[in-house]
This record gives C-alpha cells, structure tokens and sequence, in this order.
C-alpha cells in the first residue's frame, strides 16, 4: 500500500477541487433529509441540515483524473469497503446502505465540516490525520463513530 503520508502534499489541491465539484453536483441532485433526519443532524450538531443534499448511488464517486484515482484507491481512502462518503453538505451514500446508523454517521462529518468552516480547512486535517494514525483511529472517525443513532 502506497504511503498516504509521502503523497498528502501532492495529492491535496486535487482532493480539494475534487471534493467541491462532486459537493456542488450532488447538491444540485441530491435529496433533502427527511424530517426525521433533520431532527437528528440537528441532535448531533448540524448547524444547518436543511442544506443536506443525500444521493443514493451503485458505487461512490471516484476521480476522474487516472493519479488522483489510483492514489485512492491504492491509500485505501476509497474503494470497495466503503458505504458512505461526507463532501461538505453532500453525503453519497451506496445504494442498499441506507441507514439510520450510516446517515447520522455522515451527518457528524457535515458538523465537523461546518467547523471548518469549508472542504478546503476540512479535508487537509481530515486526510492528515488518516496518514498519520490510519482510517479506524482518526479522531474525525471516531467522533463521527460515536455520534451515531442506532
Ligand atoms: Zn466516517
């Protein structure tokens, strides 16, 4: 597996310009939360839950650019194994996935990406801490893990 940490430089202008494109798009396509939903990003400490776009796919978004892609995936940032994915207010969630438990997960990542303050301040220190200490032990991950309604 190739070092996320060596390649995090390089790789961070086009994750970012990736990420807004695909927020913008789902945006523009995707479906608002429920009002069930919004009670519980709400809960969890979305700030704003009404600008929740969901969109239920066959795989999640992946890169179009060839290195981008093949950097993902072979980090193990995207891939397979994956069910969900936060890009700012846009969550894509794999199509047969849809939980309670997943979509509460993804709406704590939309908190700390209001905490930010945008994709740009969020995903440098996301995708750092990943390098550093590995997906499972992210203290992102973790705070989303334990915000989690079952
Ligand atoms: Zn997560």
């Amino acid at each position: 597996m190739t070092s996320l940490a060596t390649l995090l430089p390089q790789v961070l202008p086009g994750a970012i310009g990736w990420a807004q494109e695909q927020e913008l798009k789902a945006l523009a396509t995707g479906a608002a939360l429920t009002p069930q939903g919004i009670a519980d990003a709400r809960a969890l400490g979305v700030l704003a839950p009404e600008k929740i776009r969901v969109v239920i796919a066959p795989a999640l978004p992946l890169p179009d650019d060839a290195w981008l892609r093949s950097v993902a995936l072979g980090t193990g940032l995207l891939g397979p194994g994956f069910t969900g994915l936060t890009l700012g207010y846009a969550i894509f969630i794999v199509h047969g996935h849809l939980t309670r438990r997943l979509l509460t997960h993804e709406c704590r990542h939309v908190h700390q990406y209001e905490i930010a303050g945008s994709i740009a301040a969020f995903l440098p220190a996301y995708l750092g801490q990943i390098a550093t200490v590995g997906y499972d032990a992210a203290p992102f991950e973790v705070d989303a893990r334990q915000h989690e309604i079952l």
